[in-house]
């Protein structure tokens, strides 16, 4: 931290603007030596805009904005600085060789946040929420993220952990006085409070599915045997020609893959290769490869056509799907129907027809009640998105259940404080109190450079 990092905080490419950011102590000198000012001013007041030159020496490098965040009223907390550029290529690469070859240094993936945790700008639920909010691919993740941002997931986890911290106190009392001086251990209060902090994280857990599917995406697998319209299904979703559409049986004989959004989910929609038994081996490779994503797919679009009705070659497919999640979606709407054969009446179905749209709309909203639940509706609480976070949730829950069975069973004080520590310590993986160190490394590799 006693090095002064830089780093482009816009993309490549060609843009009107490029934004460099520098963090650290040599900033507020950097600025003095690179930036002239075209109306000159005595001092730089902090968090203004000022317009000006970037020159090396004698040699003008482009005009700019520049701005300063003096510590600890920062992003980082520390000194800060950014120029704003033009935004290209040689423009942005001159600039941060010549602040590079002045003594900072090109900062790693994330570091800007990784420095705002250390100084206690933000938790790390907070400065994960800034690179979820950055990966965004959809409204659901935008919202999702910035909530988690605002602090709902922080908030909630400290309440728990100063409710634990209570407890925890309560049995340390009793560790360290004698029984005589503070009466009898407050069993039922101790139960009662573990209850509550593992009703409340068991909570937040279910929600994880519905924060995964919205933060990154689901998959929907699309099957069906030949000819029931699965290449035409994949196109009217994506909305272009994207698979080969034709009578002939086995045109489709890979899997094609593409990312839509579904009302507000990420989906990655996979169209297969049509499911039958061919002699052809490329088309029995594809039929393979389409089976391979029936366990990992979360919802099965098993199309039939409704003017032929579910024959055994339908019911076949079914049977290739085993425990998996599949919504039938019976196609041709626009044909006359055949009223017979059936398919299990206890499966969910959409009827539409990929030739004139119709039935579109409340294929949408069945995909998107079957994927967030009863309604559909997006919970506003503490919405859990990250595996990290459930997992620790996970522990902390196991720990209090214990700590309740060994507090029912008279276990010793030293046992039922080393239960709520346990805990208390999974719930500070989330905010980042007791995270260690490389997995700190770990999560702040996977952001963008220059945030
Ligand atoms: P796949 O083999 O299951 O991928 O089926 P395709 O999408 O290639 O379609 C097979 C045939 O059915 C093509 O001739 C399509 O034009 C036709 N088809 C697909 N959807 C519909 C539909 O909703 N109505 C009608 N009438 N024909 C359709």
């Amino acid at each position: 931290m006693n090095e002064t990092i830089v780093a482009p905080a816009t993309g490549p490419g060609e843009y009107g603007i490029g934004i460099i950011r520098l963090s650290g102590p040599a900033a507020p000198a950097l600025l003095q030596t690179f930036f002239h000012a075209v109306r000159p001013v005595g001092v730089i007041s902090p968090r203004r805009l000022y317009f000006g030159h970037f020159c090396a020496g004698e040699e003008l490098l482009d005009e700019v904005l520049a701005v300063s965040f003096p510590a600890p009223h920062s992003y980082t907390g520390e000194d800060c600085v950014e120029f704003h550029c033009h935004g290209g290529g040689a423009v942005m690469r001159r600039l941060l060789d010549e602040l590079c070859r002045a003594g900072a240094r090109l900062a790693r993936p994330g570091e800007f946040t990784q420095r705002a945790f250390l100084n206690g700008r933000l938790d790390l639920s907070r400065a994960e929420a800034v690179r979820d909010l950055i990966h965004a691919r959809s409204e659901g993740a935008r919202r999702a993220a910035l909530a988690q941002l605002g602090g709902s997931i922080f908030h909630v986890v400290h309440g728990l952990r100063g409710e634990l911290a209570d407890l925890l106190a309560l049995v340390e009392a009793h560790v360290d006085f004698p029984e005589d001086e503070l009466g009898a251990l407050p069993h039922a209060r101790l139960h009662e409070g573990a209850r509550h902090c593992s009703d409340e994280l068991r909570r937040l857990i279910a929600g994880y599915e519905q924060g995964r599917l919205i933060r990154d995406g689901a998959s929907l697998l699309i099957l069906g045997r030949p000819n029931v319209g699965k290449s035409s299904l994949l196109n009217l979703l994506v909305g272009e020609e994207r698979a080969i559409v034709s009578t002939i049986p086995g045109t489709t004989r890979d899997t094609i893959e593409e990312r839509i959004a579904v009302a507000q989910l990420p989906v990655r929609i996979i169209d297969s290769a049509g499911i039958r038994d061919s002699r052809d081996p490329i088309e029995n490779a594809g039929v393979t490869r389409a089976l391979q994503h029936v366990a990992s797919a979360d919802l099965i679009l098993l199309v039939y056509d409704g003017s032929a009705g579910f024959l055994p070659e339908d019911a076949e497919v079914l049977a290739r799907c085993g425990a998996a999640a599949i919504l039938l979606v019976r196609n041709k709407a626009d044909l006359p129907q055949a009223p017979a054969p059936l398919p299990p009446a206890h499966l969910p179905e959409v009827t539409l027809s990929t030739r004139d749209s119709s039935g579109l709309p409340a294929f949408h909203r069945t995909i998107h009640r079957h994927l967030l639940g009863s309604d559909g509706e997006v919970s506003d609480t503490a919405l859990i998105t990250d595996l990290r976070h459930k997992e620790a949730l996970c522990q902390a829950v196991q720990a209090l259940d214990s700590f309740r069975e060994l507090l029912h069973h008279g276990a010793p004080l030293e046992v039922l404080a080393c239960e709520l520590r346990s805990s208390l310590d999974a719930l500070g993986e989330i905010t980042g109190e007791t995270t260690p160190d490389e997995i700190l490394d770990r999560i702040f590799a996977r952001f963008c450079i220059g945030k």
